[in-house]
């Protein structure tokens, strides 16, 4: 039996066959050449690989045909299954390889790329993103002409556990949902978007297994333990039965925990906290009434068009809304305008390349505001849901008070096009800002008065304070709570946001780890977004404390966060990235949290 160790996304338990995902496909496959007996059957191959793509689209499209809120996905499949029928292209590609004596492979990317450049250099840009089109089928034909260089996750062909050295964004829609059984990667950090998909879907994950895609093989049978961070190769009958034994115990307790749906959220004392969901798509949303959230405290919008090809249309936008809403059921929605740049890029969106740091670059809010036309898009949208549903407006990445004075101006002229339109909505949303900018923290007070609420992003929090990138492994132990940069933060937007009786939610990942509960709600969190499946873990944690206790704990964490030594941290004492748990409450003497400097 081999154990690989890596860090903990998720906790949980699954067992079965390994499958290794390797996004990576030759953008150029090499241009071999063939003698002339072997055209026909080139010619055939390719044939062969159209037909397969094509039923491979189909499937795919069926998929989709289910999820309500993709129309503007299902078009985009509509557009791919056309193109493989183009004669013109089909015909070019089967002279290349007969004059040019080349692969089916060779010839398909050949041809692809000088149609794409001919439709790119178009003045008409409805013709220029058929060059996206495309390129996009042409990797689907490769694909299928070349299937031992990837191997999609988008059609697993059993259960399986998800093996990659890592996982992009776009990759993760494709997720065969049904038969991932658990997600283990090499690159990543606890906050990234492989960890807010395994929580999302109540499976295990495990990122920093270090070169875990060449250690081990698809096929390959396997345990994984989420929560101890192991994934077992090759495992004996008796390690198999205690992880069964282990799989039973965790399944009881799931079962227990749901029996809470229906629990009021308070503390032992009986302070109330208001437990929200985070999601992304409409199996998240799904979850909403299923797991007893009280409100949508966080829709990421950006998630619902990550697969598109183009920048979805108002009226595409408002079905993906409505159907969202239709599925979370008649509680409060924070809706999140678009967060796109750094390390969220969409399949039709390729800024984030040319920007040398896009983690510094135009995102969020700020990449809103330079494409004011595409963010009114949304905002009506928004605004003619906000007419059937209870919405709120949640703006990202803000960094000054002007990001939202010219938001809400944007968000008037949204308005006043739809009035003119002639369409319902309801103008004046509740316009709220995340606070996951150091800057947005140090101009809280400014902040205030120009929003309806706030909402703290802890992920993006961390990495901007302590200059830790989220997604990558080797800074991860640097990526933490404790530290009194981060914990003073905090505290300092949580008493601002009482004094001027804003409401406030957090809904980091942080919120969903039931052991920071008492230490957030120390810090003065009342209201906590998370992950659907964390909130009755939550709930069960919020019981079992006393508000002056969890209070009490914030301020020693605060304090003592400041006393520990740099060395220690080097030396790896330090609480790690999914952090430590906090002391028990009540007892008497100095929390035992690990905290540094
Ligand atoms: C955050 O940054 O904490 C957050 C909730 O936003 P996202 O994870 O989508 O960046
Ligand atoms: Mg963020």
């Amino acid at each position: 039996m081999r154990t690989l160790t890596g860090i903990s996304l998720n906790a949980g338990y699954a067992e079965g066959p390994i499958f290794v995902f390797r996004p990576e496909m030759p953008v150029a496959p090499p241009r071999t050449a063939i003698s002339a007996s072997e055209v026909p059957a080139e010619v055939r191959t390719f044939r062969a690989s159209l037909a397969q793509t094509r039923s491979d689209l189909e499937l795919v499209q069926e998929k989709f045909a289910g999820n309500i809120d993709d129309v503007a996905i299902r078009n985009v499949f509509h557009a791919h299954i056309h193109l493989l029928t183009d004669p013109a292209w089909i015909d070019d590609i089967e002279r290349c390889i007969r004059d040019e004596r080349i692969t089916a492979a060779a010839a398909v990317h050949e041809v692809t790329e000088q149609w794409a450049q001919r439709f790119a250099r178009m003045e008409n840009p409805y013709l220029a993103e058929r060059a996206i089109d495309l390129r996009d089928v042409s990797r689907r034909v490769l694909i299928a002409l070349e299937p031992a260089c990837v191997l999609p996750i988008a059609n697993l062909a059993h259960p399986s556990i998800v093996v990659a050295r890592s996982v992009m964004p776009s990759d993760m829609v494709h997720l065969d949902r049904a038969n991932t059984l658990a997600i283990v990667t090499e690159e990543g950090g606890v906050a990234d978007h492989v960890a807010i998909v395994t929580r999302s879907m109540g499976i295990p994950g495990i990122t920093g297994v270090k070169d875990v895609a060449e250690k081990v093989h698809t096929g390959e049978r396997a345990i994984i333990d989420g929560k101890e961070g192991k994934l077992l190769v090759a495992v004996s009958k008796t390690a198999s039965r205690r992880y069964h034994a282990l799989a039973r115990r965790r399944e009881a307790e799931r079962q227990a925990l749901e029996a809470l749906r229906d629990v009021l959220a308070q503390t032992k004392d009986g302070h109330r906290v208001r437990l929200c969901a985070n999601i992304g798509d409409v199996n998240d949303a799904k979850l909403v009434p299923a797991m007893g959230a009280e409100e949508v405290g966080l829709f990421r919008t950006e998630l619902a068009f990550l697969t598109a090809q183009r920048h979805p249309s108002e009226v595409q936008q408002l079905a993906t809304y409505r159907a969202m809403a239709k599925a979370a059921g008649p509680v409060p929605l924070t809706i999140r305008t678009l967060d796109l740049g750094g390390d969220k890029m969409l399949a039709y969106d390729q800024e984030p390349l040319s920007e040398s740091n896009p983690l510094l670059g135009r995102r969020g809010i700020r990449r809103s505001l330079a494409e004011p036309r595409t963010f009114r898009r949304q905002l009506r949208a928004l605004l003619r849901l906000g007419a059937e549903h209870d919405v709120r407006v949640l703006l990202p990445m803000v960094v000054s008070v002007s990001d939202v004075v010219r938001a809400r101006e944007q968000i008037a002229i949204a308005a006043d096009e739809l009035y003119r339109a002639g369409h319902e909505h309801r103008p004046n949303l509740p316009v709220g800002a995340m606070i996951e900018t150091p800057s947005a923290v140090l101009i809280i007070d400014e902040l205030l008065p120009h929003v309806d609420f706030l909402s703290v992003g802890t992920n993006d929090l961390i990495q901007y304070l302590l200059v830790a990138d989220r997604t990558a492994a080797a800074v991860r132990d640097h990526y933490t709570l404790f530290h009194p940069a981060v914990l003073r933060a905090l505290h300092l937007v949580a008493q601002a946001a009482r004094t001027a009786q804003t409401p406030l939610t957090l809904c980091g990942e942080l919120a969903g780890f039931g052991d920071m509960t008492p230490l957030l709600l120390g810090l003065g969190f009342t209201t906590l977004s998370m992950a659907p499946h964390e909130i009755p873990v939550v709930k069960r944690h919020l019981a079992q404390i006393r508000l002056a206790d969890a209070e009490a704990l914030a301020h020693q964490t605060l304090r003592l966060s400041l006393r520990r030594p740099v060395a220690d941290e080097a030396r790896g004492e330090v609480a790690p990235s999914r952090p430590a748990p906090p002391p028990s409450l009540g007892q008497s003497g100095a929390p035992a949290v690990q905290t540094h400097l």
